[in-house]
């Protein structure tokens, strides 16, 4: 008799960011191994890979992170209500010194691979340098939108300057006095234009289609601010959890914009405008999201205040979103974008209706009525989010189906987290999971996965099998919800979140849209009901 195989690790993990090193944590409480990959050279995923300028966290940052250790959140200070990606990269860094992480981190190490081995129920893990290692469980932690998204543009490699995706930002790279252009005109854009703007000789944006912005309104975190933040976290953590988008927020706020008068709604608009960042969709009014009435209330509000800041009206004009809701494109948020436009070296090209882009050349952009000069063109085109990174490396489960074949015409999963035929396996926010603050998302998946493990190991189950029916409910409920928000007009927009910015793809249900606090309320059901939505098996010995 044969004793069974023990795999290198219990769990192998890609990607170093919050995601891979909350798992460090849970798993190793879990008494279980875990070794984390990593292609960058550092840890912090997002943190580590969007340098560009301006890059900051939309979420603020007391509640942007991790809330396993209470100790950890006490000791550690935000210098500002969003902090810049340096500070929050530092913050990674700073819990994986504090917990003594690194042992399990293997960075510069690309995975491409990972088969199934159905006899052993292992996941063979193969890096781009033709290494294997083995695990029982394989998690991916790459990302919710991390996989770059470069359209297809004519001429695009011959330009003759830098001309690089915006989150593969060349170190070093010296924009003073350089003439930028900017294709795209979404949430990165958002952060990065005014900055360059400050130094550059000038900035060009491309903008195909325009967006809803609110104020961020950054402010340095104060002493009292901090104590008062740190002496309620347990609120803030509970705030989060039960919060729609995952955010600590006062929400629902129990009134409702198509039920208030003109003027009083007015004025709660302006007072939350005032205080900036996503209150404005949260804490205002309970129906902006699912109202079109309300709805068009808040996107008219706010594109009257778009030609407040403008003072050019044909540049207020463009700038302004027409033909589709608000949040059907997921809202930037301004740290001076619109009043960039006031500046004498900053202009936008309309390359929808106007002039659309014909090609790259060796020294700048040709649209149908001009070439553009550039001596830097950063393509700030969004990302394959979701699913892109996952469709990047060989995923291969029962029978030898990809994750890619998989999600060819549609993007299932259970909850997100696991997909039928592809046992042993877990996602760490993956499609058809919510859209919501992304550390309070990522901690919820962490505990579901680790639960699942701690159960298994505990009986002595070898293999879990995602079950196809638990899929498919899942997936019809998720598309369920879905087509009864106004999110559902995201394909009219080429909103990621439907996967519709990608040319190749049919535009599919990626986000469930139910609340992430009900999403969090399912996972902990599935905990307490024993897993329902997986099959466990022990193999022979
Ligand atoms: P994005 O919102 O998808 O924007 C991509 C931009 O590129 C859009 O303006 C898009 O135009 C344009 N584009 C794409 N393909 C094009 C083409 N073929 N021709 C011309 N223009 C094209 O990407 P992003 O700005 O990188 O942001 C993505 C997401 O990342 C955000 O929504 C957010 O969730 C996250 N993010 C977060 C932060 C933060 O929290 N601090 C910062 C940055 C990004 P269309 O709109 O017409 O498609």
């Amino acid at each position: 008799m044969t004793s069974k195989q023990q795999p290198d690790f219990d769990a192998i993990v890609v990607g170093a960011g919050f995601a891979g090193l909350g798992l460090i944590h849970y798993l190793r409480e879990a008494g279980r191994s875990v070794k984390v990959f990593d292609k960058a050279s550092d840890v912090g995923g997002t943190w580590t890979w969007n340098r560009y300028p301006g890059a900051a966290t939309d979420s603020e940052g007391y509640y942007y992170c991790l809330t396993f250790s209470k100790e950890l959140l006490q000791e550690w200070s935000w210098s500002q209500r969003y902090p810049g990606w340096e500070e929050t990269h530092r913050y990674m860094r700073f819990l994986a010194d504090k917990c003594d992480m690194w042992p399990h981190i293997q960075l510069d190490t690309e995975i491409s691979s990972a088969i199934y081995q159905k006899d052993e129920g292992h996941w063979l893990i193969i890096t781009a340098d033709g290494d294997e290692h083995t695990c029982k469980y394989f998690i991916s932690a790459m990302g919710m939108i991390s996989q770059p998204y470069v359209p297809s543009i004519e001429g695009i490699d011959d330009f003759k300057g830098p001309i690089f995706h915006s989150s593969r930002w060349p170190e070093g790279l010296d924009y003073a006095g350089k003439r930028v252009g900017i294709i795209g005109a979404g949430a990165t854009t958002v952060q990065m234009l005014p900055v360059m703007a400050e130094t550059a000789a000038n900035v060009t944006m491309f903008q195909r289609t325009p967006n809803f912005i609110m104020p961020a309104v950054q402010k340095p975190m104060t002493p009292e601010w901090e104590k008062e933040i740190k002496e309620n976290y347990d609120e803030i953590i509970a705030k989060c959890r039960n919060h729609s988008f995952g955010m600590a927020f006062d929400s629902p706020v129990g009134r409702l914009a198509a039920e208030t008068p003109a003027k009083e709604r007015e004025a709660i608009f302006e007072e939350l405008w005032q205080v900036g960042g996503f209150r404005f969709c949260f804490e205002t009014f309970d129906d902006l999201l699912a109202n079109p009435a309300a709805n068009q209330m808040a996107a008219d509000f706010i594109t009257s205040k778009i030609r407040e800041k403008v003072k050019d009206p044909e540049t207020a004009e463009l700038l302004t979103p027409r033909g589709y809701p608000l949040f059907a494109k997921r809202p930037p948020l301004d740290h001076g974008f619109y009043e960039a436009f006031n500046r004498d070296n900053v202009r936008l090209v309309d390359i929808k209706d106007r002039e659309p882009i014909v090609e790259i050349t060796e020294t700048g952009v040709r649209t149908s009525e001009n070439h553009y000069e550039f001596d830097i063109v950063v393509l700030a085109t969004g990302f394959q989010a979701y699913t892109g990174a996952q469709e990047a490396l060989e995923i291969r489960g029962l029978g030898g189906t990809t994750l890619e074949d998989k999600w060819e015409s549609a993007s299932t999963s259970i909850m997100g987290v696991c997909v039928a035929d592809f046992p042993n396996l877990f996602m760490i926010t993956g499609p058809q999971a919510p859209f919501a603050n992304l550390p309070t998302s990522i901690e919820q998946n962490i505990m579901w996965i680790t639960d699942c493990i701690k159960m298994m190991e505990s009986k002595g189950y070898d293999v879990c099998a995602p079950l196809q029916e638990a899929e498919d409910a899942w997936s019809a409920h998720t598309a369920e919800i879905h087509d009864q928000t106004l999110m559902a007009q995201g394909d009219k927009v080429h909103s990621w979140m439907m996967g519709a910015n990608i040319e190749s793809k049919t535009p599919r249900v990626l986000v469930y849209f139910g609340g992430a606090n009900v999403y969090y309320d399912k996972l902990r059901e599935s905990v307490d009901n024993h897993f329902p939505e997986l099959e466990f098996e022990r193999l022979a010995s």
